[in-house]
């Protein structure tokens, strides 16, 4: 009896054993240009200028371990200060403020220009780990401003070398994986993240999958969940630009890729990284002839 009233205490207070095992919770799920984007006017853009409760922050990922009371960012977007406010509150403060360090997937300004936010004339903070591939950590120490955040040790880059898992905290590692993709300044690299309960598999920006030195289903069925790149919905949605000067696979290309796969296999694909154009990030009938087909769309703020 008295062990029962301890759990009855315990649990209406919150404490259980899932409380201790790592979490990713997806911080921003839009294209680097964000959402609504700069300058649109159309259909797509109109709802989320006029309501800013629709709009959604830039590609992120937090990672969380809360046994170790660390917690990881994945991408330094535009959309950072927000973003790590946005965790603070679904946290309830219970981490450090800043992450405990940074993961960059490349040079695209989506996924590292928020990093200016972490020099002298804003945070100034100091050593915070940024975790990222030769080339692009080369580009960070020769290019302002980002050099001078390495000189005056706001941040500490520390080199992934792909394949190699780096060990985060006991119960997290996150492996590097080249992908292909416009490198003008940087190579570009996918995460793998395994915890001791769920692996995942973090691609938000790829050419194309038939590109790739690996295979894509095989990468899927090894992990969980996979976040990956659904920029565009089908070659029809750019109507003003050359689709092949910015290619990604088109999220109908992937769903046919994965065809003869399993539901279950299916289920682990969580589409992001969606341009202002796709109508998966701001129309719920979209949204659900995908689901339908038993794939899934990535919500900014779930945890998985
Ligand atoms: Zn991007
Ligand atoms: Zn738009
Ligand atoms: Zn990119």
């Amino acid at each position: 009896m008295r062990f029962i009233l301890i759990f009855i205490f315990l649990t209406s207070f919150g404490f259980s054993q899932t409380d201790t095992l790592p979490y990713v919770q997806v911080l921003g799920i839009a294209q680097d240009g964000g959402y609504p984007h700069f300058g649109c006017e159309k259909e797509c853009c109109k709802m989320a200028w006029k309501d800013t409760s629709q709009r959604k922050f830039v590609v992120a990922l937090a990672i969380v371990d809360p046994k170790a009371k660390k917690w990881w960012l994945m991408e330094a977007t535009p959309d950072i200060k927000e973003q790590v406010e946005y965790f603070k509150k679904l946290s309830g403060g219970k981490y450090n403020y800043l992450p405990d360090g940074i993961f960059i997937t490349h040079a695209h300004i989506g996924h590292y220009a928020g990093l200016i936010n972490l020099g002298r004339e804003v945070m100034n903070t100091n050593n915070i780990p940024v975790y990222v591939m030769p080339k692009m950590k080369e580009f960070l120490e020769k290019n302002g401003p980002w050099s001078q955040l390495v000189t005056l040790n706001n941040i500490k880059l520390v080199e992934l070398k792909e394949d190699l898992p780096i060990k985060l905290s006991e119960q997290i590692t996150v492996t590097s994986m080249i992908v292909p993709h416009r490198d003008e300044f940087s190579e570009t690299v996918g995460f793998r993240i395994a915890t001791n309960v769920k692996s995942y598999l973090f691609i938000p920006d790829i050419d194309k999958w038939e590109k790739w030195k690996r295979s894509l289903i095989k990468e899927v069925q090894k992990v969980d969940i996979a976040f990956l790149d659904a920029t565009f919905n089908n070659i029809n949605e750019l109507k003003n630009r050359k689709m092949s000067e910015v290619p990604h696979p088109f999220v109908e290309e992937t769903m046919n890729l994965f065809k003869n796969e399993t539901d279950q296999t299916k289920s682990k694909i969580h589409f992001i990284h969606f341009n202002h154009t796709n109508a998966l990030m701001w129309d719920k009938a979209a949204r659900t002839e995908v689901e339908n087909k038993k794939f899934k769309v990535s919500k900014q703020g779930g945890v998985y």
